[in-house]
């Protein structure tokens, strides 16, 4: 029973409370806020860390992973094509989400990834309706002229900045011979691009930016960009972290729930907040259909294993978890060539931090990780539309979502693959304990990492509460290349890597061709890729899709509104929403779905349709 607490400046009720203070969170406050009539209440588990040296330093991320006051630190059940290992996901719990100890790279999706979402039922969520807010959330500085040079920014005629959003974006200094040997490698395949992947279209190594403020090289996430100290000061939004939502509460007695408020918990003690508009839910991919679940909205069997009486009967719930799966393979270096492992020496490290404490300068300040998109390739380069039929030949496509998946691939104009080059080695453990420990070099030699992803996977997951305790973490089970043809993708993704390593390429010269590699496996022909895959794949942190946007009756939970099916007054607002899962990293399309669902819930409040 909830008893009634008295929590500063607390009110009974709000118009809008908004469950979880994450990325997608902290544009919701701000934008709804904009408007004086409403009254806002934003809840966060986690605290404020906006002043937090370990978030704000981009060079210190490492620091915050696993610990109880910054990561909720999940961990999968064991992955059956992957050896059975365990994968790790950091999440975020903080204000500022995910948002506040992700990697910062900053990647536009591809047009007709998001168009994909219009033809999964969706017509009003096309690449067209995402573009102004592609532009609304981030301001992206003009990249130096030693950046351009390096990094090939040929194509990127840049004198003023792109966008004009809160979150500041800058493509750094501190790039150099490996990243110059990415691109000239890359030319030398005929896969430089030659358009700004930041507008939809884009084929071939390209310099991303990343969301480090220019002006002080440090993280500019949701929450110090968007509850800016101005923003904070507004009376009709109202703050409260270290609160945990136990469940949404319903009126049932009529002919459709209502959503009224929430159960909080504070301390440990347990009250509840009324909203008189709507109860939001942003609490990112993994907890949102957590929450969902434990107020009653979910699939029934769930429910009753937990005594859950059900409210909403939806099975779709926590199901069409997508993620992108990504292949890490290091390389040891040549004597001379750059490789972050070098921070394995904690004298180089305090070195680092006295220069960044200093002026701001240095590796601490910067990212230097350098990408590329390539449609389906294999060891002998882009594969023919002839070997792209062959493999989809026989195969089941009657789903929409697997057909537009498969359209996406089978399109040589569209990236089936990201590639990463990644400064430093990464270890993989059969139980990681947290992301850190992918991060930490434990091998003695210096190595760079090239990462393969699968940007449009076939396969889809679940999450869903093992425990009617809302504190209880839900049981993550991605389910990566249960369908087969991701594996079959990913291998041949992998195979496209030797390509790159080659003793002739600017990359291969930068490495030690007789030295060690991780694994130790070649993987030029196809089995050897996927005995690689299974020993090298983890996730990149892109969850999505467990609340899916798409007709109830084919696996949808919210609609194009992203109104909750079969409630009133309840929205979901994240990446849980993404009916399938962009091209690249989706920190810009969580802002952009987060700044479009502001507008629709303005409107449809000055519209008189809450
Ligand atoms: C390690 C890592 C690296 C990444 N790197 C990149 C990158 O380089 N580039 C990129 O584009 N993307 C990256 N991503 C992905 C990107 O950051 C996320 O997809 C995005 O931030 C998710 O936003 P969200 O709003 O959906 O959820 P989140 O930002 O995770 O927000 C959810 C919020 O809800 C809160 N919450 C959860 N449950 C409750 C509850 N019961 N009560 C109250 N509050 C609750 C959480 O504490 C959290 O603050 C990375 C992610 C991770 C984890």
């Amino acid at each position: 029973m909830a008893s009634a607490v008295s929590l500063a400046g607390l009110e009974k009720s709000y118009d809008y409370v908004i469950v979880g203070g994450g990325t997608a969170g902290c544009v919701l406050a701000n934008r709804l806020t904009e408007d004086k009539d409403v009254r806002v209440l934003l809840l966060e588990a986690g605290g404020d860390k906006t002043t937090d040296p370990l978030v704000l330093t981009p060079g210190l991320v490492p620091a915050v992973y696993g610990k109880d006051e910054y990561d909720w630190n999940f961990q999968s059940v064991p992955q059956s094509t992957l050896n059975n290992r365990i994968i790790n996901q950091a999440r975020g719990k903080m204000l500022g989400g995910s948002s506040a100890l992700n990697f910062m790279m900053l990647v536009y999706p591809s047009k007709a990834s998001i168009d994909a979402w219009a033809a999964v039922g969706n017509p009003s969520w096309n690449y067209e309706a995402l573009k102004p807010y592609l532009k609304k959330f981030a301001t992206v500085d003009v990249p130096s002229a030693s950046t351009k040079d390096i990094c090939a920014l040929t194509y990127n005629n840049d004198t003023v900045a792109y966008g004009d959003g809160p979150v500041q974006v800058s493509f750094g200094e501190g790039y150099g011979v490996t990243n110059k040997g990415w691109f000239d490698t890359f030319a030398s395949l005929d896969l430089l691009s030659k358009t700004d992947a930041r507008d939809g279209q884009a084929l071939g190594a390209f310099q991303n930016a990343n969301s480090i403020d220019p002006a002080t090289k440090t993280r500019s996430f949701s929450a110090v960009t968007y509850l800016t100290a101005e923003v904070r000061a507004r009376e009709n939004l109202k703050i409260l972290t270290n609160t945990h939502v136990n469940k949404v509460l319903f009126d049932t007695t009529g002919s459709e729930p209502v959503a009224t408020g929430v159960e909080i918990n504070v301390n440990g003690t347990v009250s509840q907040v009324s909203a008189n508009l709507e109860v939001i839910l942003s609490a990112g991919a993994l907890q949102s259909p957590q929450i969902l679940e434990l107020s009653g909205v979910g699939g029934k069997e769930i429910l009753a294993q937990h005594d859950i009486p059900v409210v909403i009967e939806n099975p779709a719930v926590g199901e069409g978890m997508q993620d992108h799966p990504i292949v890490c393979q290091s390389f040891e270096v040549n004597e001379g060539t750059p490789s972050g492992d070098v921070l394995r020496d904690p004298a180089v490290v305090q070195a680092l931090l006295d220069m960044y404490t200093a002026d701001r300068s240095g590796p601490m300040g910067q990212l230097t990780i350098s990408v590329a998109y390539t449609p389906l390739v294999n060891k002998t380069g882009v594969v023919s539309d002839e070997c792209v039929q062959e493999l989809f030949a026989g195969r089941d496509f009657s789903n929409p979502a697997r057909a537009a998946v498969r359209d996406i691939v089978a399109n040589p104009n569209e990236p089936t693959f990201q590639y990463i080059l990644f400064p430093t080695q990464v270890h993989i453990a059969d139980k990681p304990e947290n992301m850190a420990t992918h991060l930490i070099p434990v091998e003695p030699e210096n190595f760079l990492t090239i990462m393969t992803i699968l940007n449009s996977p076939f396969s889809r997951g679940s999450v869903h509460i093992q425990s009617s305790d809302p504190k209880a973490l839900p049981v993550w089970d991605p389910k990566f290349n249960d369908d087969e043809l991701d594996m079959e993708l990913l291998a041949r993704g992998v195979q496209f890597v030797e390509n790159l390593v080659a003793p002739d390429t600017a990359m291969g010269k930068l490495l030690n061709q007789t030295g060690r590699r991780l694994p130790q496996l070649k993987g030029d022909d196809l089995e050897t890729a996927k005995e690689i895959v299974r020993q090298r794949q983890i996730s990149v942190f892109h969850v999505s899709g467990s609340c899916a946007m798409r007709p109830r009756d084919e696996g949808g939970v919210v609609n194009e509104r992203l109104q909750v099916y079969g409630a009133k007054k309840l929205r979901v607002v994240d990446a849980s929403i993404f009916p399938v899962e962009p091209a690249g990293n989706i920190q810009a399309v969580v802002y952009s779905v987060a700044e479009r669902a502001a507008n629709l819930i303005k409107e449809d409040r000055k519209a008189g349709k809450v």
